[in-house]
């Protein structure tokens, strides 16, 4: 006799593994497939020697080396977090304690994405109402998903975030008695994953006066998911949502190491308003009572003595060959083509590609000819959450110039040109 089910929680079935994971996975078996879909960063710029010698300073020394391999506490290592202010500061031009923020206000978690996961859990309840861009980071949509709320997309341009379509999009749940119910809105503002595309200068002070005239009965946080802002490539940085909540009262800032350091070390951090900070650390104490001790020591040797900082500043030029490499075989090639139109990012890894008229759907004829030709990628409608059981738009796609070297992703273009004049042709 087979024993009873097991019987899973509500938030576990609402629970899927993203559907991109299946696609790309599966596509990965096509042998000599060049992907410009996956997310990861240049391999060999990754800082393997500078971090060897970190550890060993770590480690070698009996003051750091049995604390770095003891627990930490839940919040982090009180030097590290010292120093994310310290590097934000710089980033922002202005001092922490203008900002009201001490180190206090930090914590470090296991990668950014932690942190989404913790502030879904700590402020969303099954009905409530999360704004995001559209289209958006699809990992954070299925956390959102399994936490049962309603997701409502707001478009993005090459300014980022649409103020004015965001601000209709308020008045029309006031006007429907549901604006109480919108409790995050998230923003990817620099370099966004998937359309490369930042929030202009001009926009940021304006989206924290609407959040905070839309923020009536209970506070709407505005969670600026920083992870790519580091890595810019032309023009002079713009300041965080965070340095602007001169209050710390309105925006949680999730910051990374992933990208301008190394991925493998999964370390981030968050800025909090205090009264969230607690119910953030408590959670995070039931899951892990803190992220591995010896990486934030690592992290702050690094810093220390420059090396992330270099790392960091090595990788501007690095990625931006790779992103004009990408934009001059976009232009090459697809941009013979006619109804083909691109976004240039400043910053980041990726590149938005988006077709008048052909479907780019994972079981479309331009993702199966793509795949004949030997590339892939992340076809755009995995970044929308579908609305009312419609279809999200099918017309663009992101490439990455993250992991591919520069030879692989001019073939790559190549072979995505082949692929759409194959399908255009038949
Ligand atoms: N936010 C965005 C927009 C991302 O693209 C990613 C990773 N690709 C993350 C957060 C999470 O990164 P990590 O957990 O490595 O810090």
């Amino acid at each position: 006799m087979s024993p009873p089910p097991i019987v899973r929680s509500r938030k576990s079935l609402r629970t899927t593994d993203s559907p991109i994971n299946f696609y790309i996975q599966k596509a990965l078996e096509t042998p000599g497939l060049i992907s410009l879909a996956a997310g990861l960063v240049d391999e060999g710029s990754l800082p393997c020697e500078a971090v060897a010698q970190a550890c060993q300073a770590v480690l070698l020394d009996p003051r750091r080396g049995p604390a770095a391999l003891q627990y930490g506490s839940t919040q982090g290592l009180p030097r590290l977090r010292e120093q994310v202010l310290h590097l934000l500061g710089q980033a922002d031009g202005c001092s922490p304690h203008e900002l009201n923020l001490t180190p206090d206000d930090v914590v470090l978690t296991t990668g950014s994405q932690q942190l989404l996961y913790l502030l879904a859990e700590v402020l969303l309840d099954p009905g409530d109402i999360v704004l995001t861009e559209a289209p958006s980071y699809f990992v954070f949509h299925s956390v959102l998903q399994s936490h049962g709320v309603q997701v409502l997309g707001v478009p993005v341009d090459e300014g980022g975030l649409c103020l004015p379509a965001l601000e209709e999009l308020w008045e029309q749940l006031a006007r429907q008695g549901a604006a109480e119910r919108v409790k995050l809105l998230y923003t990817v503002d620099y370099f966004q994953n998937p359309t490369g595309w930042t929030l202009a200068a001009e926009r940021r002070p304006q989206l924290l006066e609407l959040v905070q005239r839309f923020s009536r009965r209970q506070r709407v946080l505005v969670v600026e998911d920083a992870a790519y802002r580091e890595l810019r490539y032309e023009g002079p940085d713009l300041p965080s949502l965070k340095s602007l909540d001169r209050d710390n009262r309105w925006v949680v800032y999730a910051g990374t190491f992933s990208k301008p350091c190394a991925p493998g070390l999964k370390c981030g951090y968050a800025l909090l308003p205090p009264e969230i900070r607690e119910p953030i650390l408590h959670l995070k104490g039931n899951h892990d009572f803190g992220s591995a001790h010896l990486v934030q020591h690592l992290l702050a040797e690094l810093i220390d003595r420059g090396e992330y900082q270099r790392q960091r500043d090595r990788l501007r030029p690095l990625y931006r060959h790779k992103r004009d490499v990408m934009l001059d075989e976009l232009a090459a090639t697809l941009g013979q083509e006619a109804g083909i139109r691109w976004s240039r990012p400043a910053g980041g890894l990726y590149v938005w590609l988006a077709f008048a008229d052909l479907d780019t759907g994972p079981q479309g004829a331009l993702a199966q000819a793509a795949l004949e030709e030997g590339v892939l990628y992340v076809p755009g409608e995995f970044a929308y959450l579908p609305a009312d059981g419609e279809r999200p738009p099918h017309h663009a796609c992101r490439l990455s110039f993250g992991v591919a070297t520069p030879e692989q992703i001019r073939e790559g273009i190549r072979r995505l040109h082949r692929a759409v004049r194959r399908v255009r042709h038949s």
